[in-house]
């Protein structure tokens, strides 16, 4: 008996066990449809057994193969079962929820008809087969290449059976689709430095086996455009790649350089903002070998890629790549991954990397290639320097020293971008008299304000406390949260430049992705003055008439409770200052600040990330924060907070942790209520990542069972939020 574990499209923990009829050989891979509960469903087949529990009686066949799309290949189902084992979630629901949405349903797909086939060594002679379909095929492909098209036309009223006949042919491997990516030409932008050569050498030298790259260079040094040369290496030998960016609003110009640089290439782009005909589409190329380059945002990590032989993470330290519902895997981490499972180089490119991948690489696990300078003649790094606030007082949040570095740029038709930092933004006690803030007396980490009830709370153990009436060092009887007063920055700035095109863009002025690509593209042309934004501004544009950045508010970030906050911090100003003199002339960033002496800030004058990083690892180390400790946290939602913790409280108990792992005491969420339900979370640490992880195993197991309904809860492995 052949019993086939198949995944179906159901929010179910377990695979179900069905029987191939005969004559159907189906594999694991295999898209199929299969009788449940009185309806079909789709299922994906993941293994074969010789045997079921279920008693043979019971067992039902498969009704067919959906072999429209092609079968999954091995390396993606075993990317599925680490995505699935390593971030605590049904097999099943994560192989489906994989998937992109039509190829979960039965409807079949729609024919591309461009699709060329060819017969191959395999396939035999025509005479040597019965009459039918095949043979018929065989012979009307000859030694030549057809389209899908003209090759069913010659079968008229019996074209079903002759596209089933084809898609036989094709499984068999008697015939193939002919590539159009193995005849890539490639349009270069420029002739590579030397640094950028050196990076193409070595990843190209990796080319067949597994290798893990750090390529770290500064805004502008030219990384992607070591992606395009590398990429050009390996379509040349009909192989694909694989291109990972962070955001959605940046894909349009990065997309152009590709079209550009490969105008033969079929390039497959994959984000979630498509449509379902757009996406499965692209899916189907890559999935089927078409595509010489998959383009996307986190989720292309998940398309299966036959020839796969390259991966890109650009701005791996972006945080975008976490997803944050459902499987809440990290796309870089997965890149890497699936690069093992290709063997084949990943290269992981950033002017400010991740802690984890720095600490990768000083490990010896990543090479780095150094690209030291931008890449444009004549462009250098901005100058940064911090405004002292306790110096010079805001007029409505904007130093006076900004205002004349903004007025200067009028005077000369250059662009100035005021930049709002809401990234990480903990509200934290602070005295504006001394600098003193409020701290936890049992760790390292601020207090975070919680203005509904009133109190102080540690997010890193759980500690409260009262506001306290008056400053503890000074005795100043003012004290209030951090970063207030960034709201009227944009009337503010009306109001003292009346002539000034201002244009401001964050995600609720620029909610719908035409309406910023638009905006962008204004900017380019210089149809603004000044722009105001935040983060959405800060990544990878290329405004040419920009030459001063303003920074507000980045102070919150440094006293945040959120470890990963100064590292966060830095990454952004770098991106921002990024932004600034990407021309002839010299770009010039000016920080707002009370603690113009930070080493934060000191470190971003000197366009120092090495030191800033050295200094951030042992500052983990020594506080015990990844990368040194592996982590998860258990969230909770409630209808009442008592109840999200009494939950977790119980869930801590579900199971005994040995003796490497730590359960932390539940706490509330900084974000305590949120539609309608109370939230609150529980840490898990653990040194050893292997510990943590057989103890998740189990834990998880235990909560899938016997977790109550009145609670909504989630595992989150390596979480990077903790709001
Ligand atoms: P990054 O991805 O590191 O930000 P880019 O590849 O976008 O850098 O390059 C930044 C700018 O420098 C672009 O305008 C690009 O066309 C230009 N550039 C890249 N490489 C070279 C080179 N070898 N010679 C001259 N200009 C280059
Ligand atoms: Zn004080
Ligand atoms: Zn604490």
């Amino acid at each position: 008996m052949k019993v086939l574990r198949v995944a179906v499209d159901l929010p179910l923990a377990n695979l179900f066990d069905y029987l191939s009829p005969p004559g159907v050989t189906a594999q694991p891979g295999d898209r199929v449809a299969v009788p449940f509960r009185m309806r079909e469903r789709v299922g994906v087949v993941l293994e074969l057994a010789a045997a079921s529990e279920i008693a043979a009686e019971r067992l039902k066949p498969i009704t067919r193969v959906l072999d429209d799309a092609p079968r999954l290949p091995a390396d993606w189902l075993e990317l599925m079962r680490f995505l699935a084992g390593y971030y605590q979630r049904p097999l099943g629901e994560t192989v489906i929820a994989s998937l992109p949405p039509r190829l979960r349903s039965l409807r079949p797909l729609p024919r591309e008809p461009e699709r060329h086939y060819r017969a191959t060594n395999h396939a035999p002679r025509p005479d040597t087969l019965r009459a039918g379909s095949a043979r018929a095929l065989l012979e009307a492909l000859g030694s030549e290449c057809v389209t899908e098209d003209a090759l069913l036309a010659r079968f008229a009223a019996r074209r079903a059976a002759a596209r089933i006949a084809l898609r036989k042919l094709l499984r068999a491997g008697q015939i193939e689709l002919v590539r159009p990516a193995s005849r890539a030409s490639f349009v270069p932008s420029h002739a590579p430095s030397a640094a950028q050569a050196n990076a193409i050498e070595r990843v190209t030298s990796s080319l067949g086996r597994f290798e893990a790259f750090l390529l770290h260079g500064v805004t502008g040094s030219g990384k992607t455009e070591v992606y395009l040369h590398l990429v050009a290496r390996l379509l040349a030998r009909g192989e694909q790649a694989l291109v990972l960016v962070p955001e959605i609003s940046l894909t349009p110009q990065l997309e152009a350089r590709f079209r550009h640089a490969f105008p033969e290439t079929r390039l497959a782009v994959l984000h979630s903002a498509l449509d379902d005909g757009t996406r499965t589409s692209a899916w189907l190329a890559a999935a089927r070998g078409e595509a010489g380059i998959v383009l996307g945002t986190r989720l292309a990590v998940l398309t299966p890629l036959p020839r796969l032989a390259l991966v890109v993470v650009d701005e791996e330290h972006d945080s975008s790549f976490k997803q944050q519902e459902g499987l809440r895997y990290s796309a870089r981490d997965a890149a890497v991954y699936r690069a093992k499972l290709a063997g084949c180089p990943v290269v992981l490119g950033t002017a400010t990397p991740s802690l984890e991948t720095w600490y990768n690489n000083q490990a010896g696990r990543y090479a780095c290639l150094e690209l030291p300078a931008r890449a444009s003649p004549g462009s250098v790094l901005p100058e940064v320097r911090t405004l002292d606030l306790r110096r010079e007082a805001p007029e409505h949040g904007i130093a006076p020293s900004l205002l004349a570095a903004i007025q200067a740029r009028l005077a000369r038709s250059e662009q100035s971008l005021i930049f709002i930092n809401r990234r990480g933004y903990a509200p934290v006690l602070a005295c504006d008299a001394c600098g003193w803030t409020a701290g936890c007396e049992r760790c390292s980490a601020r207090m975070v304000l919680h203005a509904a009830d009133r109190r102080l709370r540690c997010h890193h153990c759980g500690a409260e406390g009262a506001i306290p009436r008056a400053c503890p060092t000074c005795g100043n009887v003012d004290l209030a949260a951090l970063g207030r007063g960034t709201q009227r920055v944009e009337e503010t700035l009306a109001a003292r430049f009346p002539q000034a095109r201002i244009v401001r863009i964050d995600r609720d002025s620029a909610r719908r992705r035409a309406e910023l690509a638009e905006a962008l593209a204004g900017i380019r042309r210089g149809e603004a003055d000044i722009l105001v934004g935040t983060q959405l501004l800060a990544k990878g544009h290329d405004f040419p008439t920009l030459t001063l950045v303003g920074v507000l508010n980045a102070d919150s970030a440094l006293f945040s409770t959120d470890y990963r906050a100064g590292e966060r911090l830095f990454a952004t100003l770098a991106q921002v200052a990024g932004r600034a003199g990407r021309r002839e002339r010299r770009g010039e960033v000016l920080v707002q600040t009370r603690f113009p002496g930070h080493p934060l800030y000191r470190a971003l004058a000197r366009h120092d990330y090495a030191g800033f990083a050295a200094s951030q690892l042992a500052e983990r180390e020594a506080a015990g924060f990844p990368p040194y400790v592996s982590e998860a946290v258990l969230r909770a939602e409630a209808k009442r907070l008592a109840r999200a913790i009494e939950f977790l409280r119980e869930a801590a108990g579900l199971a005994i942790p040995p003796q490497e792992v730590r359960i932390y005491d539940p706490i509330p969420a900084v974000l305590t209520r949120r539609a309608g339900l109370e939230r609150a979370r529980l840490l898990v640490q653990s040194p050893s990542r292997a510990a943590l992880q057989e103890f998740l195993r189990e834990w998880s197991a235990r909560l899938f069972a016997e977790a109550p309904r009145d609670v909504r809860w989630h595992l989150d492995v390596d979480p990077i939020e903790f709001d």
